[in-house]
C-alpha cells in the first residue's frame, strides 16, 4: 500500500488522502480520518491537486517530431494534405528519416510529460515494449472515407464486430465534409460503434450515429479555422478530447485544454469529464475518477490558485506526480528522496528540466532527444538536458 497524503481536489477545501494497492485505488478519505500507516507507506504532498490521470483520447504517436505544417485555413482534410506535400516536402522528409520507433518514443512522452496516463493511438500498430504510459489500442483505427481506399470493407469487417471503429470524419467545413459522414454511417451495415474524431461539419442527427466523438479544438482551428458544435453535438454522443498530433498543435496538452475553454463551448466541468470519466467509460478503462476500485492513475501538480482557473492554467512543469496503473511514471526533482524512501527505484529514469524544474521520468529520455537530433538536427524539444 502506498498513501498519498495531504492532496486537493480541484473544487472543494477538503485535503485529501488516497491509498494505491495493486495497480487500484484502494481508498479515498480525509487526511486525519481512517486508519494511520507507517512513514515507510506515506507521501505527504504539500496540499498539491490532484485530478485522475488525463485521457488523451487522439494522437499520432508517431508524428510528433513534427512542426505545425500549413500556413492558411483549408476547406477539409484532403486540401491541407495535398498543399503540405506540395509545400512542406523538406519539412516532411527531414523527419521521416527519423525512425518511427523513435518518433513513437517521444510521442510517449510528449503525453506523460502533460499528465496523461492514457493515450489512444490513431493509425498503424507498432511493436511497443514497456511503454511509459498506456496506450489503448483496443479498437479498429480507419483513416478516412476518403484517405482510406478499403474503408468500406474495413468497417464491415465481420471480426471486427464490436469494436469500437476509430475514424477522423467531417474534418472540414465545406459541403463534401457534412456527406462523407452520411456515407459513413450509411455503409456501418454491422452497426459497429463509431467513434469519430473532428465531427467540425457534423449535424446532430448525423451525431446520434456516433457512440463517441473525438473534440480536438487546436488541431480543427489550426487546419480549418473552425471548431465542432459541440454544444449541440454533445446532446447527441459522448464526447472525449484529443490533442492529434504537432502537425496541427502544440506539445503541450494544457494549450490545447485552453483553446477548448477559450471556445465558451463547454463548460470548465465538461472538458475535464472529456478528459476523465467519459473517455473511461467509452474506452472500458476501469478509471478516470478519484474512486475506490478505480485503476489507479492519477497526476498530481502544483497549481497557482484555486479552482478551476487554476486547473486550466497548468502547464507540464507544474505537473509533481504520475502515476500509471499504481505505478510512478513521473516525479518532480522534488519528491525523488520521499519516494526513495518509500521504495521507488530510480534506477534506469532520467532527468530533464521543463523551465528550470526537474522531472524524472523512466527510460533516457536525453539519449532519445541526442538520437532523434542525430538523426534531424532541427528537431526540438521543449526540455533541456543536464550535464
Ligand atoms: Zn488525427
Amino acid at each position: 500500500m502506498m498513501v498519498l497524503e495531504n492532496l486537493r481536489p480541484i473544487e472543494g477545501p477538503a485535503s485529501l488522502r488516497i491509498g494505491i494497492r495493486g495497480g487500484r485505488i484502494a481508498f479515498v478519505g480525509e487526511d486525519g480520518a481512517g486508519p494511520a500507516f507507517g512513514p515507510d507507506r506515506v507521501i505527504d504532498l504539500d496540499g498539491a491537486m490532484i485530478f485522475p490521470g488525463l485521457i488523451n483520447s487522439h494522437d499520432h504517436l508517431e508524428f510528433n517530431s513534427f512542426p505545425a505544417l500549413g500556413r492558411e485555413h483549408y476547406a477539409n482534410y484532403v486540401e491541407w494534405g495535398s498543399r503540405i506535400h506540395a509545400t512542406c516536402r523538406e519539412d516532411i522528409d527531414r523527419v521521416l528519416k527519423i525512425p518511427p520507433a523513435m518518433r513513437v518514443q517521444w510521442g510517449l512522452y510528449k503525453n506523460l510529460l502533460g499528465g496523461v496516463t492514457t493515450v489512444v493511438h490513431h493509425g498503424p500498430a507498432f511493436p511497443l515494449e514497456n511503454p511509459c504510459i498506456r496506450v489503448f489500442r483496443e479498437c479498429q483505427s480507419i483513416h478516412s472515407v476518403q484517405l482510406e481506399p478499403r474503408w468500406r470493407q474495413r468497417l464491415n469487417n465481420p471480426l471486427q464486430w464490436g469494436r469500437p471503429c476509430v475514424i477522423h470524419i467531417g474534418e472540414g467545413t465545406d459541403e463534401g465534409a457534412s456527406r462523407e459522414i452520411d456515407r459513413l454511417t450509411l455503409w456501418n451495415t454491422l452497426h459497429r460503434p463509431l467513434v469519430g474524431v473532428h465531427g467540425v461539419a457534423m449535424n446532430t442527427d448525423q451525431a446520434a450515429h456516433f457512440k463517441a466523438l473525438v473534440w480536438c479544438p487546436q488541431s480543427n482551428f489550426f487546419l480549418l479555422g473552425r471548431t465542432a458544435a459541440i454544444d449541440q453535438l454533445g446532446r447527441h454522443t459522448a464526447l472525449l478530447f484529443g490533442t492529434d498530433s504537432t502537425l496541427t498543435g502544440d506539445w503541450n496538452i494544457w494549450d490545447h485544454l485552453r483553446s477548448a475553454r477559450d471556445t465558451g463551448l463547454a463548460a470548465d466541468p465538461d472538458i475535464y469529464d472529456m478528459l476523465t470519466t467519459t473517455p473511461a467509460r467509452i474506452w472500458g478503462l476501469g478509471g478516470g475518477a478519484l474512486a475506490p476500485g478505480c485503476a489507479a492513475d492519477l497526476t498530481i501538480a502544483r497549481p497557482r490558485g484555486d479552482g478551476w482557473n487554476a486547473f486550466y492554467a497548468l502547464d507540464p512543469a507544474d505537473i509533481e506526480l504520475v502515476i500509471a496503473g499504481g505505478r510512478v511514471r513521473l516525479a518532480d526533482g522534488r519528491w525523488v528522496r520521499a519516494l526513495t524512501h518509500l521504495g521507488h527505484d530510480f534506477d534506469g529514469w532520467s532527468r530533464v528540466l521543463l523551465e528550470g524544474r526537474e522531472k524524472w521520468v523512466p527510460g533516457d529520455l536525453p539519449g532519445l532527444a541526442r538520437q532523434i537530433l542525430a538523426f534531424d538536427e532541427r528537431a526540438e524539444f521543449p526540455f533541456l538536458c543536464e550535464t
